[in-house]
């Protein structure tokens, strides 16, 4: 599979737009706190502009559901990619309103253009036709850098790829870059080939899961997905998050685990806590003993010397979600010895997720990492061997 290159384009003069992926994690007082994304995007960006082209950037940031919503306003990255670009970048009012339509039509060359949160409008994650159509009628050509979005078939992601023919589009650097390291990690991984898939939910990761068992031979559970699997194996698991929906999927995936000898793993010890809170009272306890009322916040010291132990031997590691809470210090210590662990070892290490991206920053082992993706879901859907849709209509035609 070969991509249509940004490269390979008649850019000179022209007006491109380019989907970014600027959806950054922010801490408790709305900075950013890793900015990684926004850098990664420079390189597409500055080589637009150095073919004279005036830039449209697209991008969405966490939630709004379709609707205004001033919390998550794109412009503390206009602030942060002004920085970074040593250039003025207008943060347009809003996405295809007449005000913003103009101010894309009359862009000067040399000129960035944010638009606003694209999930602003609805019509984005329902890849609305109306929606794809007037945010192509911006630019000449259209580039996607998105890595992180590009498993969604959204209005500017995948819809809009279909009103440019191949002379007109392309993937940028990053999304290139990630797609390249992928496909050579999918096809030849040096075994043997663990995941670590850790973070909230089990809904965002089943299909994933069960996807991945075929092609890895360890898998190691975290953070609050873990629970799921740990009731449905029979545990009183107190207060902590679980999705009760599941537990026949998550019987479904041990099951399969078993069948395939893959080396499953969960947490025999969590950090328990009264109350979801950063200075709330907690304790080590097993898994089984979870007092009522309880959450498990945290993998424990016996899970952390347990995976250790599980991960000495493999040469492949692919991590997704954290271990815990990761954001309160009192619950971070099981993520934090993991990516230490990881970040020491001389396997291929490959961090997938804007949390765990984050997450190994924070520890401060980024460097030590072999290869950090900006796309969680993106990568793992990958991983499991799918074309993504925002790739589909970039890739190159054999003739
Ligand atoms: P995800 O977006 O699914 O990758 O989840 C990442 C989030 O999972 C982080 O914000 C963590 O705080 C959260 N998380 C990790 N472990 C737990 C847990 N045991 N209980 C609740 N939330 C958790």
């Amino acid at each position: 599979m070969e991509l249509l290159h940004l490269k390979g384009l008649d850019l000179q003069d022209k007006k491109v737009f380019i989907r970014c992926d600027f959806n950054v994690p922010m801490d408790e007082f709305g900075n950013i706190s890793d900015d990684r994304r926004i850098r990664s995007a420079v390189a597409t960006i500055n080589y637009c502009l150095d073919q004279d082209c005036s830039v449209i950037l697209a991008s969405h940031l966490g939630r709004p559901k379709g609707e205004v919503n001033e919390k998550f306003t794109l412009a503390p990255v206009a602030r942060r990619l002004q920085q970074l670009l040593k250039r003025h970048v207008e943060l347009a009012p809003g996405v295809v309103d007449d005000a913003t339509l103009k101010l894309a039509a009359e862009l000067p060359r040399h000129e960035v253009l944010l638009l606003e949160n694209i999930r602003f409008e609805a019509g984005e994650t329902e890849n609305d036709e109306a929606l794809s159509k007037k945010l192509a009628s911006m630019a000449d050509f259209y580039v996607n850098d998105a890595f992180g979005v590009s498993h969604r078939a959204h209005a500017s992601v995948e819809g809009i790829t279909r009103f440019y023919d191949d002379a007109h589009k392309s993937a940028g650097f990053l999304l290139e870059r990630e797609i390249t390291f992928f496909s050579k990690l999918i096809n030849n991984p040096v075994r043997p080939f663990a995941a670590i898939v850790g973070g909230s939910k089990v809904s965002g990761k089943l299909e994933a899961l069960v996807n991945l068992l075929p092609k890895v031979d360890k898998v190691f559970i975290g953070g609050g997905m873990a629970f799921t699997f740990l009731k449905q194996l029979g545990y009183d698991i107190g207060a902590s998050l679980v999705e009760d929906d599941l537990l026949d999927e998550a019987q479904r995936i041990m099951d399969e685990a078993k069948k395939l000898g893959v080396k499953f793993y969960l947490p025999v010890d969590v950090i328990a806590a009264e109350k979801f809170e950063a200075n709330a009272v907690s304790k080590i306890v097993t898994a089984q003993e979870i007092p009522d009322n309880w959450m498990g916040l945290d993998i424990g010291p016996a899970t952390v010397r347990l995976y250790r132990e599980g991960l000495a031997d493999v040469q492949t590691v692919l991590w997704n979600g954290p271990m815990g809470v990761y954001e309160m210090e009192k619950f971070a210590r099981g993520s934090s010895k993991i990516a230490h662990f990881v970040a020491d070892s001389y396997a291929t290490t490959v961090v997938g997720g804007g949390d765990t991206a984050d997450l190994v920053q924070r520890v401060g082992v980024d460097d030590e990492i072999t290869f950090i993706s900006t796309g969680g879901g993106a990568s793992l859907e990958l991983l499991e061997g799918k074309v993504l849709p925002g790739v589909a209509q970039l890739v190159k035609k054999e003739n």
